[in-house]
């Protein structure tokens, strides 16, 4: 019988599992799992820092549903990755990560980079473990796959001390556990079907808010089919952007303060009352306010506000059974509701706002000139990645999304830095779609070197910089004693898109709406990467808001 090294069970055991990618940076002691990966049909990504490795591997696991791996040495590497470990439990997406480890048999010596990694990852992770045993590896998998996408998703961790990995086993002792199925989608129980279109039917003024999470169990045909039968009013979270198109008529968006300040029953299809919905609470909402939560976690039901009705369950399964009871009993908010024509002229006012500074040509551009040159020139299905703090608020109010799973952001964790390694998750997802990475100078700056990943695997990804030469508002210039210069400025006119000349793609520098086109065009149709560095008005801003995104 052969003999199979741990490096050859982990990597079989994960494709065996459904994990098709992994990204990392190799080094002691994982060198042979990422050289077993390739031999068992896994792609890998090799990446520059653990961080950006294990954002995209969080992001393959929104995008598919079935976790993308990160590989990490032990110690720092480990740490690094923590990352992306943080972000994916933040945001509730499966990922799995395999974290090299000194020898077990060193554990307490002062081994080399040796870290307490189990007890690090253990907060973040649903679950957590470092195998008994070389040939119980595909068992310890099996659950490490399973329990990151089973209930609420999120993320696995994977202790592999060296003697794990370099082990060797006879193939006769090992078995192989099936594929673990996709997640079940669970029902919620009848009766609460049954009071939630109750208390719709008897609303003045509902909402429907549609989440990440409908975006991510693929509700988007049972999510647009209850919108469209109930014709109630939606608004979506930055990353449940196209569940239902951005622009249906049905979209009140653009009047999303007052949506949910005045409305009296709001549906929450998939999204959590945490601070990007102002907790649910006053000044933002009505304090009378009425929720109906669907959520797959139960201890999610009634955070921040008790919940009138809690449907637990999986959300295409739990909106599919709303839409039979509705089928049997249909119900229409009224076409003359006085609620519809209270949003619709807000809606109308903030649109004509926001439309006079997309069409705003003076030079130097401000964001809303240079995101309606994105959204003008992205062909339908594009991806969008953007972060950035501003880059990213006003690119949800200009980039329209009229598919699901097409935006990816800082998320609920709020990560600034995330931006590159997300943007080649989704290259590498979606070969057949065009990825266009916003991002702020700032944002751009955490993970900037990863440019040279995606030149190095020719993934033709756009990364536009919006440039106000730092944090926020940027400098105009720089003192002369650089020291005196505000903590939030960078180098002025700094020439990013020379970096990825460097190795191989394609730089552009604009500061006009004419060359931004230009640009942007031929970026587009470019089979390497660019950059396009768009120069910024440093004091430009977004539409001043009835309350600071951050208030309660
Ligand atoms: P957003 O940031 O878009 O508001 P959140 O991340 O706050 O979204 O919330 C997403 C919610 O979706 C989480 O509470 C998560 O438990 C839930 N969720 C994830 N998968 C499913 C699913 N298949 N069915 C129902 N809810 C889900
Ligand atoms: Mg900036």
């Amino acid at each position: 019988m052969a003999e199979l090294s741990g490096a050859t069970l982990i990597a079989r055991s994960l494709k065996q599992q459904g994990v098709e990618t992994m990204f990392g940076v190799v080094g002691f002691p994982v060198f042979g799992i990422a050289f077993a990966a390739q031999s068992e049909g896994i792609q890998y990504i090799g990446m520059r820092n653990e961080q950006a490795a294990s954002y995209a591997a969080a992001a393959v696991g929104y995008l598919t549903g079935r976790p993308g791996a990160c590989l990490a040495v032990s110690g720092p590497g480990m740490i690094h990755a923590m990352a992306g470990l943080s972000n994916a439990w933040a945001n509730c997406w499966p990922m799995i990560l395999i974290g090299g480890a000194s020898d077990s048999y060193q554990e307490g010596m002062g081994a080399f980079q040796e870290a307490p990694q189990v007890e690090t990852a253990r907060l973040y992770t649903k679950w957590t473990a470092r195998p008994d045993a070389a040939r119980r590896i595909p068992q310890y998998i099996e659950q490490a796959v399973r329990t990151s996408i089973y209930g609420r998703p999120g993320a696995s961790y994977l202790d592999c001390p060296d003697d794990l990995i370099s082990a060797r086993v006879d193939e006769s002792e090992v078995s192989f556990p099936a594929r673990c199925p996709d997640p079940p989608r669970p029902q919620a129980a009848p009766d609460a079907v049954e009071q939630a279109i109750e208390v719709i039917r008897n609303a003045e003024r509902p909402l429907v808010i549609v989440g990440k999470g409908a975006a991510y169990a693929h509700a988007e045909d049972e999510v647009r089919q209850f919108i469209e039968s109930t014709q109630l009013p939606f608004l979506p979270s930055p990353m449940g952007k196209g569940v239902v198109p951005d622009e249906h008529p049905l979209s009140v968006a653009p009047g999303r303060a007052l949506a949910l300040q005045e409305a009296d029953v709001v549906v929450l299809l998939g999204a959590r009352l945490n601070w990007i919905m102002h907790f649910g609470l006053p000044p933002r909402f009505d304090r009378e306010v009425k929720t109906i939560q669907v959520d797959i976690a139960p201890e999610e039901i009634g955070r921040n506000v008790a919940a009138e009705v809690g449907l637990v369950g999986d959300l295409k399964a739990v909106v599919g059974q709303l839409n039979d009871a509705l089928a049997k009993k249909p119900y229409t908010l009224a076409p003359n509701a006085p609620w519809r024509s209270t949003l619709a002229t807000k809606v109308e006012e903030n649109k004509r706002a926001v439309r006079a500074m997309m069409d705003d040509e003076s030079v130097p551009m401000g964001y809303y000139r240079v995101l309606r040159e994105i959204q003008d020139q992205a062909p339908v299905g594009t991806l969008i990645q953007a972060e950035g703090a501003q880059t990213m608020d006003i690119s949800r109010s200009v980039l329209m999304h009229d598919q699901p799973r097409l935006r990816l952001d800082a998320g609920s964790f709020g990560t600034m830095g995330v931006g590159l390694g997300q943007a080649i998750a989704a290259a590498i997802v979606h070969p057949d779609k065009k990825i266009i990475c916003v991002e702020g100078d700032s944002a751009f700056g955490f993970s900037g070197m990863e440019v040279e990943t995606a030149c190095r695997y020719r993934l033709p990804i756009v990364f536009v910089i919006i440039n106000n030469n730092g944090i926020g508002g940027g400098i105009d210039a720089m003192p002369e004693d650089p020291f005196a210069s505000p903590p939030s400025g960078y180098v002025v006119d700094a020439g990013y898109q020379k970096m990825i000349e460097g190795f191989g793609g394609k730089g552009y520098l604009v500061r006009t709406p004419g060359e931004l086109s230009s640009a942007l065009k031929q970026a587009l149709d470019d089979e390497m990467p660019s950059i396009v560095n768009v120069l910024i008005d440093p004091h430009a801003r977004g539409k001043p808001q009835k309350f600071a995104w951050l208030t309660q």
